[in-house]
């Protein structure tokens, strides 16, 4: 091994060393509450971390262009027939590089450009890659849009098998970044029946829920369904893409393989497949069912105990890990709220409610999820706490002290569910 090899991060590049160092802290010391956010489990990080960063493997286990695969199609092996136990379909790809690398792979497998694709509006829910005019998407493809209803804030069905039936969609797509409430996957996949559109559902948020019994599948109503690894499922920042052999006369399996690679990406990243198939064996372990569980009483307890403050929440409550909060209602923009709630220690990203009369970059609401601090092993009662600090922060966003003051108190709490054994301790990181 040459000397360049056995230097530490700490003495090769100290300026990222340090900004290593300062984030571990902030991940330890704030309460993660971004609904789209989590903490892998050390096992994750050391595979995501690994040689097989070095490695290429263009091609699929058992055909590749490059010599020297023989453990890569062992990872990727695994990743494969773990995810598919997980959450069963016929055919597996574990490449895609991100979440919106598999919505894209999976739109290009049954699409061509100029074709129709119906999806969540944005600003009701729904992701860019659902065909916002600023993504690949509404470039690529002709787009369409569903929203909820007024009255309930849910998906708006008859709305969207109205649309369906005038626009003539080649592809539904499920699925949100936003929405509290579970989804009519068999309503979904009637109406693509009924207009002739493949049904794509993409369950990025609710991965983790689905893997661990927490909430229904959508694959068995599926033709295509896509994820990202890394929310709610706690795996490695990265994309899949599960489906059924065939669609009628079309061979799924291999339209999305080609789609995938060389359609969308070169080499795969083997150290993350590897991480993938980590994160997928600990999502088949039973801890992982009382997590997915853990996750979805905690969002309650949490919407309960903001509610019983006084907040309206969209749609009234939740079904799985997240929620929306009004904040408009009692007079505050979501920015403000994000602010005052991240210089409290607690960290949420401000957010559209469905009709919002503001701006997106002053929007009524705020998102809030559990995943990550259900991981760090918080339960209901710390739920109520937390409730409480975000009323009492809201509250008294222009008082820097008492916002401070909640700082100190989040940080006692958080210290008490540590996350990463390895961590430094502050007084390491200031020395
Ligand atoms: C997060 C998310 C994605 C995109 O994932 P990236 O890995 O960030 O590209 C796609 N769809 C939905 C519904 C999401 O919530």
């Amino acid at each position: 091994m040459t000397d360049r090899m056995s230097i530490s991060l700490a003495h090769a590049d100290p300026e990222v060393a340090a900004a290593l160092e300062q984030e571990t802290l902030r991940q330890h010391e704030g309460l993660e509450m971004i609904a789209s956010e989590n903490f892998v489990s050390e096992a994750v990080l050391e595979a995501a971390g690994s040689v097989f960063t070095n490695k290429y493997a263009e091609g699929y286990p058992g055909r590749r262009y490059y010599g020297g695969c023989e453990y890569a199609d062992i990872v990727e092996n695994l990743a494969r027939d773990r995810a598919r136990q997980l959450f069963g379909g016929e055919h597996i790809n574990v490449q895609p590089h991100s979440g919106s690398q598999a919505n894209a792979s999976a739109y290009a497998a049954v699409l061509q450009p100029g074709d129709t694709i119906l999806g969540l509006d944005l600003s009701h829910g729904g992701h860019l890659t659902h065909g916002h005019k600023l993504s690949f998407s509404g470039k690529l493809y002709r787009t369409t849009f569903y929203h909820v209803r007024r009255d309930t804030e849910t998906i708006d069905y008859d709305e969207l098998e109205a649309t369906a039936e005038r626009e003539k969609p080649k592809a539904i797509i499920g699925g949100a970044s936003a929405y509290p409430r579970l989804w009519d996957f068999a309503r979904m996949r009637q109406i693509a029946e009924k207009v002739g559109a493949y049904y794509i559902f993409d369950m990025a948020h609710i991965a983790g829920l689905v893997a661990g019994g927490a909430h229904p599948s959508p694959v068995p109503h599926t033709h295509i369904t896509t994820t990202t690894t890394h929310k709610t499922l706690r795996g490695p920042r990265a994309g899949l893409i599960i489906s059924a052999a065939k669609a009628g006369e079309i061979d799924l399996a291999r339209e999305i393989d080609k789609a995938v690679f060389p359609g969308q990406q070169g080499g795969p990243l083997m150290h993350i497949i590897a991480a993938k198939a980590v994160a997928f064996a600990e999502a088949l372990r039973p801890e992982f069912h009382a997590y997915a569980a853990q996750i979805v009483a905690n969002a309650k307890a949490l919407a309960e105990a903001l509610q019983a403050a006084g907040f309206r929440l969209v749609s009234g409550g939740t079904d799985n890990h997240l929620m929306l909060v009004d904040v408009f209602e009692k007079g505050i923009n979501g920015a403000e709220a994000e602010t005052a709630l991240g210089k409290a220690g607690i960290t949420v990203n401000k957010n559209s409610i469905p009709w919002d009369t503001n701006p997106p970059l002053k929007p009524s609401g705020i998102r809030i999820g559990t995943p990550a601090l259900t991981t760090r092993g918080m339960k209901e009662l710390q739920m109520q706490q937390i409730a409480a600090w975000i009323a009492k922060a809201l509250e008294r966003r222009k008082d820097e002290a008492a916002l401070d003051r909640i700082r100190g108190e989040v940080a006692e709490l958080a210290n008490q569910f540590p996350l990463y054994a390895w961590r430094r301790t502050p007084a390491t990181v200031s020395a």
